[in-house]
């Protein structure tokens, strides 16, 4: 019933009923049945924190990811709902007051605006050093910050089936025009990768470009498959849906055209891969997540994992663990462990380096080779993917060994170099360079590429 592609040699294992998308914002905190027996101070903290912060929850994450007996503690829980420590204590208190007054929606809207400002929205240079031109205008939806990877952010997809607490993106998601980052048009994405026949590869991310209807997918990436586009082998889509909304892969309405669109794509020679964004094994743990990846994968898409190391979420080298090898399990490739970005929540979320990367070694020391293809913890920053490789002492000096795993210049790849080792640093800028260096190898080109904007 709800296969149109396929498989000889494998019978559906089950047939899934339509489910219907019933999603909860924070004007809807008081409708969410499963937290009303919380604390009222905890929905009151909620309600606060949500005023900043986006939220957004749908049924299916509620009621099949959550585990409620291990509330607040439970990782899917922290993953969605807002926490009181998302918020500097001064910029809680001054929103709290604001509820505690009846304060009007516009004075609420107001301060969560400057509390936001505050928060660092676009980390990296997003908005000022990634913004790609065609015929001398700049394209709003597209980022073309590594030479052979062009990110599409689709207009239709700027939103996600639920909100991850931590994620950097969230800047996108509350409302605010000028900091949105969107596409309106196909043309100008495919003119685009007409004239840059260094990429080979298509990011469609978002947001989350899954919560599109295929046929708005199909327009923007059907074409590729005219001669033109040869040199564009890959296309990647970057989605939560796995987590979020499996349903979309499986029973909407649409489900059935976007597994063919996959399969035509694979068909015609493009290597299609679902960058699918993985916290926690929680995630995978219903049969309809299960079957949307049975379905995917029986297109000849590929489905490769990422996901960043959150404090209270996944901060345990155990369910790093458990997460591959699951992974590997079901058929996809762990790809990517990202160290939470500088910007949001980050107080509440960050994790040390040094402690990221101890958990990233004693998760890989408890998985076959098969889930080792994981990379991390890598800190997608201004200049690159800046992986830690280790913990080294050199002639009497403890360092962080490093190395680009992405760079703005490509030849800045694969480079070890040699930052002081700290026991509390977060990101790359709070690094020194070790052995009395004054700057790293990359520094001073760096800064030059950002005075000439690119
Ligand atoms: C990670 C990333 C890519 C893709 O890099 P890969 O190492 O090829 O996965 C492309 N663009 C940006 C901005 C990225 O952060
Ligand atoms: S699904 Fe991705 S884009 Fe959406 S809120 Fe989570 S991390 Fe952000």
């Amino acid at each position: 019933m709800n296969s149109i592609v396929t498989f000889p040699n494998r019978i559906p294992v089950q047939e899934f009923e339509e489910r219907r998308f019933k999603v909860f914002t924070d004007r809807q905190l008081d409708k969410i049945e499963a937290i009303q027996d919380l604390p009222e101070e905890t929905l009151f903290e909620m309600k606060v924190v949500a005023s900043v912060l986006p939220f957004r929850v749908n049924e299916y994450v509620i009621n099949e990811l959550i585990n409620w007996d291990k509330v607040p503690n439970d990782p899917i829980y922290q993953l969605v709902f807002p926490q009181k420590g998302m918020l500097k204590d001064e910029h809680y208190e001054q929103m709290a007051q604001l509820h505690r007054d009846g304060a009007d929606k516009k004075d609420i809207q107001a301060l969560a605006k400057q509390i936001r400002d505050d928060l660092n929205p676009h980390p990296a240079g997003q908005m000022e050093m990634n913004m790609p031109e065609l015929d001398g205008e700049v394209l709003d939806g597209v980022q073309h910050k590594y030479r052979e990877t062009v990110l599409f952010f689709p207009a239709q997809g700027q939103t996600c089936h639920s909100y991850c607490t931590f994620c950097f993106r969230w800047a996108q998601f509350v409302g605010d025009k000028d900091l949105k980052m969107a596409s309106t048009e196909a043309e100008k994405l495919h003119g685009y990768l007409q004239e840059h026949t260094e990429v080979t590869d298509l990011l469609v991310t978002g947001g989350d470009p899954m919560v599109m209807k295929t046929k708005n997918l199909v327009q923007y990436l059907e074409p590729l498959l005219q001669p033109e586009f040869d040199h564009v082998q890959t296309i990647r889509i970057g989605t939560k849906a796995l987590t979020f909304w499996p349903y979309r892969f499986v029973t909407d309405k649409d489900a059935d055209e976007l597994i063919e669109l996959f399969a035509k794509l694979v068909d015609a020679g493009k290597h299609v891969a679902i960058m699918a964004h993985y916290n926690h094994w929680q995630e995978i743990t219903t049969d309809i997540a299960e079957e949307a990846i049975r379905r995917i994968r029986a297109t000849g898409a590929e489905i490769r994992a990422q996901g960043p190391l959150i404090k209270h979420v996944n901060d345990n080298a155990d369910d790093w663990a458990k997460l591959w090898k699951r992974e590997v399990k079901l058929g996809i490739i762990p790809y990517y462990m990202f160290v939470e970005r500088d910007t949001g929540a980050k107080n509440y979320f960050e994790v040390p380096l040094a402690e990221a990367y101890n958990i990233y070694r004693e998760a890989m020391k408890k998985v076959s080779g098969l889930a080792r293809t994981a990379r991390g913890p890598s800190m997608s920053a201004g200049p690159g993917k800046v992986e830690i490789q280790g913990i080294a002492e050199i002639q009497g000096e403890k360092v962080f060994v490093l190395r680009f795993l992405q760079g703005r210049n490509p030849d800045w790849v694969q480079r070890p170099f040699f930052a002081k080792y700290s026991e509390t640093a977060t990101w790359l800028h709070e690094l020194e360079p070790a052995f009395g260096e004054e700057k790293f190898f990359f520094e001073d080109e760096f800064e030059q590429m950002k005075k000439g904007n690119g």
